[in-house]
């Protein structure tokens, strides 16, 4: 019997996949959690039947969350992931060695173990030294961490169960402050397709806050509609004023220093909605 994997992306439409094998399937405290194993796309991270990542498209988001920011601030020595159990972004943000501690801060630790067990590919690097693994709110740590970090990166999940808050505009305020003077913020913004009000929203809240925003893009396909948006907050450093010559190459599969302002110019449709 063919089995097939559908994440409904509005009522009435949703991408599908068929499945292979179906590795994990458990409610935690905190969503309902699958990893499935596909053949167009690997292995699959699903939370609350949503696609979070998979083994064959998933550098595109990883390296997006992290290299922006990074090749911006000219000295991210302490990093927080808020968010990010699968260990994708820490994996990316351990390439820059300026980066002397990354703090990642996932509110449910079954994400964090299954991912280590069965993506060790994304997650390998979640035991290294250099990072500080912690199972907590986001929302309680940033409140709890004034004044503290380079750079705070947040991969959460879509704005649905304990990620509502990671969405509202005093995260943001408290992302301020959990910053220092000349700190970066970042967050996955979801697309503009199905959810050009939420990208609206954090545009307008993050705007009042912070002196810089930008909005940039990546093709993922696997993320509904494929087309996915970055919201980027600064307190001085202006990611469209780096020089691009001066950015080193890292290993990359997606994040090049050519793209590093490229991926700033937006369709139209996009821009308009940040006006
Ligand atoms: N890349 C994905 C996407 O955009 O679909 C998201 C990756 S997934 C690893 C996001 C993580 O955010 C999940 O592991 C989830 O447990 C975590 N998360 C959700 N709400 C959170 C909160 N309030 N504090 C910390 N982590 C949270």
């Amino acid at each position: 019997m063919e089995l097939w994997y559908t994440e409904k992306q509005t009522e009435q439409f949703g991408i599908t996949a068929k499945i292979k094998e179906t590795l994990v399937r458990e409610q935690t405290d905190f969503q309902d959690l699958a990893i499935i194993d596909t053949n167009e796309w690997g292995r699959m991270l699903v939370l609350d039947g949503m696609v979070m990542t998979t083994v064959r498209d998933e550098f595109v988001y990883h390296e997006m969350v992290a290299h922006p920011a990074l090749f911006t601030h000219p000295n991210p020595k302490h990093v927080l992931i808020v968010g990010g159990g699968d260990g994708g972004v820490v994996r990316e943000v351990l390439k820059h060695p300026k980066v002397e501690k990354a703090v990642l801060v996932d509110i449910d630790g079954k994400v964090i173990e299954y991912s280590k067990k069965f993506l060790p590919e994304i997650a390998g690097e979640l035991d290294n030294p250099r990072v500080q693994v912690i199972v907590n709110d986001g929302y309680m740590h940033i409140h709890d961490h004034k004044n503290t970090y380079d750079v705070i990166m947040v991969d959460s999940t879509e704005p649905v169960g304990p990620a509502v808050e990671l969405f509202s505009r005093g995260f943001y305020q408290g992302i301020y402050e959990s910053l220092k003077e000349d700190g970066i913020f970042v967050a996955q913004t979801d697309n503009p397709w199905f959810k050009a009000d939420l990208i609206r929203t954090v545009n307008r809240d993050v705007r009042e806050i912070f002196p810089i925003v930008r909005v940039y893009g990546a093709n993922i396909p696997t993320y509904p509609s494929g087309l996915w948006t970055f919201t980027l907050g600064s307190k001085t450093y202006d990611p469209l004023q780096v020089d691009e010559s001066a950015i080193p190459e890292i290993e990359t599969k997606y994040y090049t220093p050519r793209l590093h302002k490229a991926a700033f110019v937006l369709p139209k449709f996009v821009e308009d909605l940040i006006k």
